[in-house]
């Protein structure tokens, strides 16, 4: 893994994610972990393009990095959308959109709709936390507070037949209290 990202601090994140490019790399590189497999026909070698996505070798079919998942035709781009996801699971309150759209130059409609989603991908990776992981990332955010540590794994989710869970990112951010 070329990013491995532990703590809170922000500059340190920023460090790390430093373009919309670096975002997709490491998407890419949790996506495809254990390579790459065509959703069409189910052919393991592809084409990788500059933005990450894979185009299948045998029918074209192509995938974008953040298909199927939280970061998907974000309006506002993967990296901004990975710090508010960052600023979401490390802080202690419910942050308003209102907040998030002044510190990220983010519409407040827009916001609230990506905060929406993020919250239900918690709140579903809450219920079964544990179900289907095959990988937990290092791309973790460690909060310490009275003995717990908060995290945000990046988490692959093999069981889609959950609603919910479609519109996830296959290494979907979560938090969870230990
Ligand atoms: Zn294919």
């Amino acid at each position: 893994m070329r990013y491995i990202f532990k703590g809170q601090n922000l500059l340190e994140l920023a460090e790390y994610f430093k373009s919309n490019q670096n975002c997709l790399d490491y998407s890419a590189e949790i996506k495809w972990a254990n390579g790459y497999i065509c959703k069409k026909c189910g052919y393991s070698n592809s084409q990788t393009r500059k933005n990450q996505s894979r185009t299948c070798s045998k029918c074209s079919h192509t995938e974008s990095t953040t298909a199927n998942t939280l970061f998907h035709k974000v309006k506002f781009g993967v990296r901004k959308a990975f710090f508010i996801c960052f600023e979401m699971s490390t802080s202690t309150k419910s942050l308003s959109a209102n907040y998030i759209s002044v510190r990220y130059g983010v519409i407040e409609k827009t916001a609230r709709l990506f905060m929406h989603k993020v919250r239900e991908s918690m709140k579903s990776s809450m219920n079964s936390p544990m179900n289907g992981i095959v990988h937990v990332d290092e791309f973790v955010v460690g909060g310490k507070e009275e003995g717990k540590v908060r995290r945000m794994y990046a988490m692959r989710i093999e069981n889609y037949s959950h609603k919910q869970l479609k519109t996830i990112f296959k290494s979907i951010f979560l938090t969870l209290l230990q």
